[in-house]
Parts: structure tokens; sequence; C-alpha cells
């Protein structure tokens, strides 16, 4: 789905400078890239904090972790706390709520953005809502939730959030970068993400000083001296070499958002007026969106088969996610669900087709020419 030899040719002098650098100085653990990814990524976001950590599932569970501290003074939440969040993402969204202590609540999507449906978030808080704690809207293949209703309602209901940005480092909600608007944003920088280290790593996002220190505490055994531990911690530090080559990789993230935008619209002016073809959403003027994926929806009878197809024409396409969350065993008698019709729907028609900023226009016309040819 991604060449990332490609990328690593289009910036490799770069690359290999910052890691040479590293080679010299030797500072393997908490070395002076992390702290000025830290403050560079702080400024890119017009954040207070970012702490670097090793992955974006422990970016979500240390943030959760220090909210627990924070609010409730315990290690970990109560199962009987309850964290609302969309069933249509990866497994570490809700794994991650499940390790900080609380149950899951999965309601549904919004069948033409593929991201957590506001009013069902409402509908679940009105119903039946007294033990929900706080949300995590996932920004779903780079495409924002919509962050002005979720803010209202946590506004109105006294809630924390935690935005999954794990596929969107770079978008925008109306001004403001996608994981500065909650409580704390995850990132992660794992290799296939928009910002992405050649191994694993992850960042938290907040403007909380005391959320900021919490996780600092967490991620290195639970305390600020580890040798006197105050915390339930981890392990979790974002590895120095993956802090260079992500601070050099920042240089373009712009560009290469802006270059993923370009593949989404050649596709969708090849693609578009296909019967039972449906594209991904156009985000209005002030909504930035930096397409992780391009996430198109084909009537199922027909998905598996162009699938196929395209394979056979030397092309590769994925389905992101076959299962959403609630159906998977470890969420079994762990989770609460709302009625998931529309991510039940989702994760039958859904194909994410190649996209990535060095894709060429032959390479872009050649998949939407065969699209057409199998379709129509
Ligand atoms: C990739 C991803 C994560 C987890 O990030 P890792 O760095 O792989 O741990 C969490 N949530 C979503 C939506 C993701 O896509």
């Amino acid at each position: 789905m991604l060449d990332l030899k490609r990328e690593y040719e289009f910036m490799r002098d770069v690359i290999n400078n910052a890691i040479r650098k590293t080679l010299e100085h030797q500072q393997w653990i908490l070395g002076p890239e992390v702290k000025e990814l830290e403050e560079k990524v702080s400024r890119y976001l017009s954040v207070k904090h970012c702490v670097g950590v090793s992955s974006g599932t422990d970016a979500l569970l240390l943030s959760l972790r220090a909210l627990a501290i924070k609010y409730k003074g315990q290690e970990y939440f109560e199962r009987t706390d309850e964290i609302i969040t969309t069933p249509f993402t990866f497994t570490a969204t809700g794994d991650a709520i499940l390790r900080a202590g609380p149950t899951p609540v999965f309601v549904d999507i919004d069948p033409q953005t593929y991201n957590i449906d506001p009013q069902k978030i409402r509908d679940y808080l009105t119903s039946n809502g007294s033990r929900v704690i706080g949300i995590i809207p996932v920004h779903l293949y780079g495409q924002p939730c919509n962050m002005g209703e979720i803010m209202a309602i946590v506004r109105e209901y006294n809630l924390f959030v935690v935005e999954d940005v794990a596929q969107a480092f770079g978008g925008i909600w109306k001004g403001k970068k996608l994981g500065s608007i909650g409580t704390a944003g995850a990132f992660s920088f794992f290799p296939s993400k928009n910002l992405g280290g050649f191994g694993d790593g992850g960042m938290v996002a907040t403007d909380d000083d005391e959320l900021a220190e919490l996780v600092r505490m967490l991620l290195k055994h639970g305390g600020k001296d580890k040798y006197n531990v105050e915390h339930i911690g981890y392990n979790s530090r974002l590895d120095t070499l993956q802090a260079a080559i992500l601070l050099a990789k920042l240089n373009y993230i712009d560009e290469f958002n802006e270059r993923r935008r370009k593949v989404a619209q050649i596709y969708n002016q090849e693609l578009s007026g296909i019967n039972g073809f449906t594209l991904p959403l156009m985000p209005t003027a002030d909504i930035c969106c930096v397409y992780h994926q391009y996430t198109v929806r084909v009537l199922h009878n027909k998905r598996d088969e162009l699938k196929e197809r395209l394979k056979r024409e030397g092309i590769s396409s994925a389905i992101y996610y076959p299962l959403p969350l609630h159906k998977m065993k470890v969420f079994y008698g762990r989770c609460k669900t709302g009625d998931l019709v529309e991510a039940q729907k989702a994760v039958r028609e859904i194909l994410s087709l190649p996209i990535e900023p060095l894709l060429t226009e032959e390479e872009i016309s050649y998949v939407c020419k065969t699209i057409r040819r199998a379709i129509c």
C-alpha cells in the first residue's frame, strides 16, 4: 500500500545526516533529539506540551492513566467508569481503554465520514450516560471528526476528550490542528502513518501541565526519580534514533500532506459518477483532511470482487477495518454497544486505494482506469 523505499530515496541525505549525528553523540535514551522533536511538534500544533512515548498505543494508554491519576486520584479507572468511542477503528483505541480500567462504550459512526456520530454520543448520554467520564474520537483516514459538536458535548457533560490522532498528523479542524483541541491528543509514528519513523513511536500533546507531567512520569517507570517511583509506570520512552528520523521527516510533512490531498483530488475527478461506488466526503474549506487513506465504498457484493481484480492487475488495496471492535473476542463482555448498523455496513463496503505522497499521475491514472474497467 505504501512504498517506504521511495520516500527514503526522496529524503535520503537529510535522514542519513540525522542518523549520523546520533551516532556521534551516542545519547540513545532520551537524547537531545527527543526534546527537540517535542518542542518542534508543540510549536507545530500550538500546544503547551508534547511528550514522546514509544507508540501510538502507549500515547493513548498513558493519557488515560494520567487522567485517572489526575481526576480520580487512582492509578486506574474503575470498570464501572465508561469511555465513549467508535467501533470503527484500529484495535489499539479500544485496547488502551480496557488496559486503563474503564469500560468502552461503542456508538455508531456517521456513514459519510466514517467517524463517530456526535448525535449517537448525545443519545447515549441522555438515555444512560451517567457513568461516562470521557470520549475518544478517532480522526479515521485523516478525516477530522466533528470537533465542534464533540467539544460542545464535553462542556455540557463535563467530560474529557482524548483525540486519537494516529492517522491525522497535520489535519486541521476550523483553524486548529487535530490533537490540540481535546484534553489530550495521542499521535502514532508507526512507519506507515503520515509522519512515520523507522520503527515504533508516539506522542502525547496537551495544554494541561499536570497531565504532561504525569505522562512524563509514567513513561519512565512512574516517577520523576526512577529509583523512587510514585505510580505504576512503564518503560515507554520515545527512542532517540526515531526522534532524529522524525525531526528530519517533519520538514516534509506539510508538503507530503498536500501531495496526498492532490492524489485524492485526482481520484475524486477520475472516479466520479460510477454507479454503486461512493467517494469519500469532500471536506469544507475550513477543514483540512490529510488522507492517511483514500477510502471508497463499493456495494458489498462487488467489493471483494474488485479487490481481487485490482490485485490481479498489480494494484494493492486494503480493508481498514474488516471487523468492528465489538465483534472481536477481546471486547466480548468487556464493552457496551449501542445500535451499530452503520459500522457493520461500512466494514462490508469500504476499500482503501493506494495513496501516498509520491504516487505519480500515471500510477493514479492506472488505478482509476482499472477500476472503471472492472466496474462499468
Ligand atoms: C496506528 C493506530 C494506533 C496505534 O498506534 P501504534 O503506534 O501502532 O501503537 C491507534 N489508533 C489508530 C486509529 C491507529 O491507526
